[in-house]
Order: C-alpha cells, then structure tokens, then sequence
C-alpha cells in the first residue's frame, strides 16, 4: 500500500479537513483546523506531502519522526497542527488496514466509554441571561452530562475592582446552586489573567468547590502557573497551546499543574499525545484533551483517551459531534461517548458535505477568532 494523494478541505467556518488517499482505495480522514490560521497549516501539509506520496502509510512512528526531526527546524503550531493532522489520518488508514478500531492498535482499549463534558455558563445575572442558560441546561441534562465549562466573560485587566470579581464569583455560586453537588463545574480563564488576580479569583470561588481552573494565567511560563497552583487548593490545568513532549516538560516535570489539556490537533497528533499522557503518568497528571473543533478531531483525542490510564475527562464542543460531516453523529448518552467498534477512527465522513469548501463572511483571520476586538478599554492590546 502507497499514499497516492493528500487533498485539502474547508467545509465549515474554522473546520479545515484532509483526506490520505492510497493506491488500494483505503482513506484516511483528519481534522487540520488551526483557529484563526486558515491558510498557513494547509500550505504545511502540502510541504510534506512532497515526502509523504509514494510512501507506505503503516510507518506512522517513522514519518512523525522524518516531519519533526528531519526537517532541521522543528516545532511552532502550523508545522505541529499539519504533523498532527497526517498522524490521525494514518491512524486512521492503519485501523482500516487491519479492519480493527485504531485503539486496537495502540495496545488496547482500557475503558469502554469517553466521559464528556459540554461547555455551558452564564454570561451574567440578568435575567434574560439566566433563563437562556436554564433552558441550555434542561438540554444538556438530558443528555446526563456530569460536567459543564464556562468562564470569565469579558477582557481582565492586570486588576480588577471588587465589583468585577464579585459578578463572576456570584455566577460561579449560582451555576453550582442550580446543577447540585453531583456535578463538576469548571471555568477556563484563556489565560487573560496575571497570576496574582488569577489567585485573588480562585481563592474567591473555592467555596463552590470548581473541577479545576483552566489556563488561570497564559501557557508560556511554567514557573507563573506554579505559582497559582500553589496558592489555590483545587487543580490548575493548561495545555492546549503546547505542542509537543518537549513543550510539555517542565510543566510536567515541576507539577506546575494537575490537569493536562493537549489539542491531539495541534500537539502533533494522537501518537504524540499518547507520549505526553505517558510521560505525565509517572506525576499522576491526567490528561482532559481540548477539542474545540469537529468530529474527526474529536476521533483523534478518543483514540489515545482510550488507551491511557491516566485520562480524566474529554471537551467537546456542540460541532464536534457531527456538524454535518458524518454519515453517523457522535451520541452523548449518560454524558459518555461509547467507544466504537468500527475500523480505523470510527467514523464515516460525508464526502459530499466534507469536500464542500465554505469562503463566506466567517472565513479568515480576524472572524475565525472573532473578530478584531480585543483591546481594553485604553485601546491596548488585551489577551484573547
Ligand atoms: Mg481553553
């Protein structure tokens, strides 16, 4: 078997597809969405697929290997986002080789089913506010979801008056007042706070007993994210901005966090992403895999949440359980995704749906992420 050809898709506001074809008519299908970088990760993967077509599919260790080490410069998120996306997509073609699930070839399943959580919140007090987030609930209850995420809304300053926090600390009470102890609740900060608010928080909403805080300060300072984990009794996570074992190290090595939040579309794929679980084994780190894209990135974060020990809990976004690009939705039923039992990454991709290429107004830089806002209210540049 051969890879014949790579083809390249954008279907949907912020999904960007590719599809491995071979010369014996097996497929494999990814996910290749870096948000707000439409074009730079699609020029990546036609670099490497100058390397990649004539090759056998089934060396997948040994073509990680040749796109991260022997192209002399190595790393950043549009090479790590093309290599991750080739490494599901020969996942992919290797479990339909062999017609087993792909975790089949990845030692085994060690659990049957992927627990979920779903992203709801309330944006503030009013009272428009908390009935739409009611009624979001009512949905997501049915579905026995057992944790929700949500955040701060809004651009943080390095400080903020008593005010500002007390709002947030009052939604964080009042979404644990409606969903009981039975849940777990948790708040992702996008890393817009610095260290020292980001404790002040914390510490303000302990009492409503959080699943973890995720990204309380940004990614690229271990030592500041240590330092918030210090001071709050309940687990820190980050993750989804790191792009490889080596990116993940001192994280790892000085527990700078509890929870790990690898993107499997942007770490380098699901072969690196079982290496990071791997490594942060030994520490007791969980991994909780970000997807805040579509159905075949979220295949791609199961296939390793399958297989490890040490995994907690899965994002998902509402579009990643379908979004029209499935033959067969993903089913959340009592807040678990039950692993599949068909060849490879256990979807089938709608090809008339996912060979479409969407250009409308949501395409592109700015509107991906967006748009072009973020800046306080003294026009500074403020963090996403
Ligand atoms: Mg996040």
């Amino acid at each position: 078997m051969k890879i014949k050809r790579i083809d390249q898709f954008s279907p949907r506001p912020r999904t960007r597809l590719i599809r491995i074809s071979t010369d014996i008519g097996i497929d494999g299908w990814a996910e290749s969405t870096l948000e707000g970088k439409p074009k730079s990760v699609t020029a990546a993967i036609e670099e490497y697929s100058e390397y990649l077509i004539g090759k056998n599919p089934l060396t997948i260790e040994k073509h990680w290997q040749q796109m991260y080490r022997s192209a002399f410069f190595r790393g950043g998120v549009h090479n790590m986002s093309a290599i991750a996306a080739i490494d599901a997509a020969l996942w992919d073609i290797a479990g339909k080789h062999y017609n087993v699930p792909s975790y089949n070839l990845m030692g085994g399943k060690v659990r049957d089913k992927i627990r979920v959580y779903a992203h709801w919140g309330l944006q503030d007090l009013s009272d428009e506010s908390k009935s739409a987030s009611k009624e979001r609930l009512k949905h997501l209850s049915k579905l026995g979801y057992t944790a929700y995420k949500s955040g701060p809304p809004g651009l943080w300053r390095a400080h903020e008056p008593p005010s500002r926090i007390d709002e947030f600390v009052e939604i964080a009470y009042t979404l644990r007042e409606w969903v009981g102890s039975e849940v777990e609740l948790c708040f992702d900060f996008h890393g817009k706070m610095t260290p020292a608010l980001a404790i002040e928080v914390c510490n303000e909403i302990k009492g409503m007993r959080p699943m973890f805080v995720e990204e309380p300060v940004p990614q690229e300072n271990p030592e500041a994210l240590k330092l918030v984990s210090d001071h709050v009794t309940f687990p820190i996570a980050t993750g989804e901005r790191l792009l490889n074992r080596w990116e993940f190290r001192e994280v790892i090595q000085s527990q700078a966090v509890a929870l790990l939040q690898p993107d499997v579309a942007h770490c380098g794929g699901p072969s690196e992403l079982k290496k990071i679980a791997n490594f942060a084994e030994i520490y007791y780190q969980h991994i909780m895999p970000h997807c805040a894209i579509g159905p075949l990135a979220l295949a791609a974060c199961m296939l390793v949440d399958s297989v490890v020990p040490n995994f907690l809990i899965q994002e998902q976004v509402d579009q990643a359980l379908g979004n029209g690009l499935l033959k067969e939705d993903w089913k959340v039923e009592s807040g678990h995704i039950t692993l599949w039992k068909k060849p490879g990454l256990g979807v089938e991709v709608d090809e008339n749906e996912a060979t479409k290429n969407y250009n409308g107004p949501e395409y592109g830089y700015h509107a991906e992420l967006g748009g072009e806002t973020y800046f306080k209210d003294d026009n500074s540049v403020a963090d996403w």
